[in-house]
């Protein structure tokens, strides 16, 4: 028998015996991601409801992978074997208003979480573009917002709770675990599976956001740090087609004490004149709410409202970071190859985000903007334009999104990110065996 075919028929015949008293497994179609580029590699899908049953069905399995709300772009969550969703463990388990934290299940979405803060008086320091991605989801690949003193979302975690290899539960927190903590919080699901964390939490707030258009490229080469620090979080959106940033969208907090007045003009752009979509031909119907208008945080900071919900999306995703301090060297090399990149890109959105102490954060120890790509879902082109501008980008030792498309090998990665083989070994001394591995992580950091 050809090995191939050994292995395939040795890994269905192994999954059937063994889980078939997994009440919580449900044998189904294959799952695809949410923009439907990826279908995953086996339909054994669980849902557990407890901690107790993700510990018995890791301690059984051989192979798996944990899953949230599936809104990568790569195969960094898939798996052979078996995937454990985090869909039935999305609980809120408490809050400390005296120490500001919230401690809640790894499945809760972020849409579900930020309402319920608000009503008790609390907020998150940032949010990603939109909300219905899960926590756990979310912190493992270093997901982030915008903001030039905001760090990413995984900086929100103050403690974790991970059930490891052999089905017990790792403990680690901030306070008590130092370097052992900023090394498993951007795990890329390999520690284990993440079933609660306990996040920071402050004061809610309330902001308002303006946007401006056609910001001349000029006046961002001159000014790039106070136009990325003219608001709390400050986004630019730009198709690389003129020499103008198409909209400039700045997210601030509302101060009660001052008046608000707006601004008619902003280095070179002018003040938009109603709600707008980042794309501008298209409907701001599902944007939230701009032209100064105030509102609650969670209603702000995302680019799009809560109750909307796509179910899936016709389009890919990439992103790189680099330092803030060759932000404008980095955005004139991408600008061009706007001819190249145009036919295929839907919209280019630059943020900042603040310098961190996470491992495998792209923004460990430097403060960093992203350069982010939504294409349209063309792969072909894209995957052969990638490797252009990674090339472009090297210079500036640009790190790739984890859970985004990038074509960046394995030695590359490890000259980026300077801890790969710390944490290397900190991922085994907790899955010796690689239990926690897909072919996403043998190919990346393996
Ligand atoms: C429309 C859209 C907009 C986006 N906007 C942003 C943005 O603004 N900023 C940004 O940084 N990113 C953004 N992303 C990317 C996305 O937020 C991240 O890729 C994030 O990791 C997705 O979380 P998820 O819950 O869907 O995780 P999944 O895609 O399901 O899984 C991601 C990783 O987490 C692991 N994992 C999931 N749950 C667990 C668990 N309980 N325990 C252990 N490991 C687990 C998986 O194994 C995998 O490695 C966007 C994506 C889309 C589709």
């Amino acid at each position: 028998m050809q090995r191939k075919t050994f292995i395939k028929l040795s890994s269905a015949f192994a999954a059937a015996p063994l889980f078939s008293n997994f009440h919580f497994m449900e044998q189904q179609e294959k799952l695809q991601n949410w923009a439907g580029n990826l279908t995953f590699s086996t339909s054994n899908v669980f849902y557990p409801k407890t901690v107790s049953e993700v510990q018995s069905l890791v301690k059984k399995s051989e192979k798996l992978r944990g899953l949230g709300t599936r809104h990568c772009f790569n195969s960094i969550a898939d798996s052979k074997f078996n995937l454990v969703s985090s869909n039935s463990l999305n609980n809120i388990l408490s809050l400390d208003t005296v120490n500001k934290t919230v401690t809640v299940e790894g499945g809760i979405k972020y849409g579900e979480l930020a309402p319920y803060l608000d009503k008790k008086g609390f907020a998150l320091h940032n949010l990603a573009s939109l909300p219905h991605i899960s926590v756990a989801g979310s912190i493992t690949t270093a997901t982030h917002g915008s903001g030039v003193k905001n760090g990413n979302l995984s900086t929100q975690v103050r403690a974790l709770e991970i059930v490891i290899a052999d089905g017990s539960l790792l403990k680690l927190s901030k306070e008590k675990d130092g370097e052992l903590f900023n090394g498993a919080v951007v795990g890329l699901g390999a520690m284990g599976f993440i079933t609660q964390l306990t996040l920071a939490v402050e004061p809610s707030f309330s902001m308002r956001q303006q946007v401006f258009v056609k910001l001349p490229l000029d006046q961002l080469k001159d000014h790039f740090m106070e136009i990325v620090s003219a608001g709390y979080s400050v986004s630019l959106f730009t198709d690389w087609q003129s020499d103008a940033i198409n909209e400039v969208w700045i997210k601030d907090k509302v101060n009660p004490e001052i008046e608000y007045r707006g601004m008619s003009e902003f280095y070179g752009a002018k003040a938009a004149i109603k709600d707008l979509h980042p794309i501008i031909e298209l409907s701001a119907e599902n944007c939230t709410p701009q032209m100064g208008k105030p509102g609650p945080w969670y209603e702000r900071l995302p680019h799009f409202k809560m109750g909307f919900t796509p179910s899936s999306g016709k389009e890919l995703q990439s992103e790189y970071f680099v330092p803030q301090r060759n932000a404008v060297e980095a955005i004139l090399a991408i600008q061009k190859m706007g001819k190249q990149i145009g036919p295929h890109l839907f919209i280019t959105e630059i943020r900042t985000i603040a310098a961190d102490q996470l491992w495998l954060s792209p923004c460990r120890n430097q403060d960093s903007v992203t350069i982010h790509f939504t294409w349209k879902q063309e792969w072909d082109e894209v995957k052969k334009l990638l490797p252009l501008i990674e090339k472009e980008l090297a210079p500036f030792h640009a790190r790739p999104h984890w859970g985004k498309l990038f074509t960046m090998s394995a030695p590359v990665l490890e000259s980026r990110y300077e801890k790969l083989a710390d944490f290397r070994k900190l991922a085994a001394n907790y899955d010796p065996k690689g239990k926690f591995r897909n072919e996403f992580l043998n190919g990346t950091i393996y």
